[in-house]
Order: structure tokens, then C-alpha cells, then sequence
């Protein structure tokens, strides 16, 4: 069994100290880790504490180029984007595009949403209420929101899915893999229970492992889904970047 890639790692860009290391860091301990190819993906652009900037943007393609000549190791530029509205909406635009080789999306808090109801429904709702015991509808409207967003953007990796933000798990993966997202087993926090990741298996949903690093020496680090992967038997032709590279929506057919 070998690991192709880490495709959720944070630097320094993710500000206020938020994520620790330098793009070169990520790659380096990826290399000597035997990772073909990892991803840095920052802090969304409308996380008012820990978001990449846009203006960052060409110093981050630059830290990369250069990582990529130093280690060898294949680098992709993408974002933990953050849903900012109840429509689905998620905080990049067209324009981002160009630059973007994958897309990453997940609840946080700290976030400009897009008003002040998104911001009672979305936050406000899931700040005071209970991880375990969601209201019915908090249930729902969170769904909701998070199949709207897979309908409006191509989002390649939905991350630690219900962090503080419960949804109907089964019907998220669901539209996940009819649009071809990875449903991600994160390296530090899996909030759903074990029959639940059997149960999208047997729908044929796809996983990728993950490490969330936010220090280099975290990159790399997935055994947090590997162990469930093994202990459930996981089909490994469902797990995106075991003995294979993924598939992302905008490269696919390409490789
Ligand atoms: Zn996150
Ligand atoms: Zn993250």
C-alpha cells in the first residue's frame, strides 16, 4: 500500500500563525515521507483570521515553482474554501479559477458570510447548538446548504465533514459521488461513525485521507483514516490517493 499524495496541508499563508511552515517545508518532509505530490490549501478567503489573500496569491505560485524544483515533489494550488451562505454559496469566485488546481470546502467559523441571516443560520445556530443532538431543522437547512454548494462549484474535497456543522451525512456523500467529489477522511477529526463510512462504501462513494497538517511534520500524516480504512475493509480502489493519484474534477481525463 503506498501513499500518493496529501492533498490538505496548510502553510504559513493561512495567517496569524495560524498554519506554521513554508510551502518548501510541506514539500520537503512530503519527499521524505515518499509523497509523489501533496497540496497546499490555505484557509479560505473570507476567514477573517486564518484566510489566504489574494494578494498572496502570486508569492504562493512562486514558493511553489521553487518548492517543486527543490524536492521533486508535484504541487498543487488549491484553497479550504468556506461556506458562506445557506444557498451553498462558498467563498471564491470565477476569477479564482485560473489559478486554482483543486477545490476544497468546508464549515468554519470566523467567516464574512454573505449577510446577516446567513450569518444567525449558518454560524450563529451551529455556534450555540449541540454537535450531537441537531434540531431537525438546522439538520436540514445545514444539508441543504452543503448539496447546494456541490450542485453550484466543483468542489474536488469536501473536508472533515459535520465539524460543527451536522449534516444527513449519507445524502452529502451521496451527491458527492454523483459529482465526482472525494468525501475526506481527515487526519485529525472524522465526525461520523463507522457504520456511517460502511454505509457510503456500500453507495460507492470515493474517500480520500488526508493530513490537515498546519505544521510540516504533520504532512503525510493520515493514519487516522488509514486505520478505518483497514479496520472497516474499505475497498482501497474507493480511496483516491492510495497506489493511485486522484482524479480532480478540472484534470480529470487529463491524467
Ligand atoms: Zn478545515
Ligand atoms: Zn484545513
Amino acid at each position: 500500500m503506498v501513499l500518493f499524495g496529501d492533498y490538505h496541508t496548510h502553510t504559513k499563508y493561512s495567517r496569524h500563525n495560524h498554519g506554521k511552515g513554508t510551502i518548501l517545508e510541506n514539500a520537503s518532509v512530503a519527499s521524505s515521507k515518499g509523497l509523489k505530490q501533496i497540496a497546499i490549501t490555505d484557509h479560505g478567503f473570507n476567514h477573517f483570521c486564518f484566510g489566504v489573500r489574494r494578494k498572496d496569491i502570486p508569492e504562493v505560485k512562486e514558493d511553489i515553482w521553487n518548492a517543486r524544483e527543490v524536492t521533486g515533489v508535484d504541487i498543487l494550488l488549491g484553497v479550504e474554501a468556506n461556506l458562506i451562505s445557506t444557498d451553498g454559496d462558498v467563498d471564491v469566485k470565477v476569477e479564482d479559477f485560473e489559478f486554482l488546481d483543486i477545490l476544497l470546502m468546508g464549515y468554519h467559523k470566523l467567516v464574512h458570510m454573505n449577510s446577516q441571516k446567513d450569518f444567525r443560520q449558518i454560524n450563529l445556530v451551529n455556534m450555540v447548538g449541540s454537535p450531537f443532538r441537531p434540531s431537525k431543522e438546522r439538520l436540514n437547512r445545514n444539508t441543504t446548504a452543503f448539496l447546494k454548494a456541490l450542485d453550484k462549484y466543483p468542489i474536488d474535497i469536501i473536508t472533515h465533514l459535520n465539524y460543527g456543522f451536522p449534516t444527513d451525512t449519507l445524502a452529502v456523500a451521496k451527491l458527492a459521488k454523483e459529482k465526482g467529489t472525494y468525501v475526506e477522511l481527515n487526519g485529525k477529526r472524522i465526525c461520523f461513525t463507522e457504520q456511517e463510512i460502511l454505509t457510503m462504501a456500500n453507495e460507492g462513494v470515493n474517500f480520500i485521507v488526508d493530513s490537515d497538517a498546519h505544521t510540516p511534520d504533520r504532512v503525510g500524516e493520515c493514519n487516522e483514516g488509514l486505520n478505518l480504512i483497514f479496520k472497516l475493509g474499505i475497498p482501497l480502489s474507493q480511496v483516491a490517493n492510495i497506489d493511485k493519484f486522484p482524479k480532480f474534477l478540472r484534470t480529470r481525463g487529463k491524467n
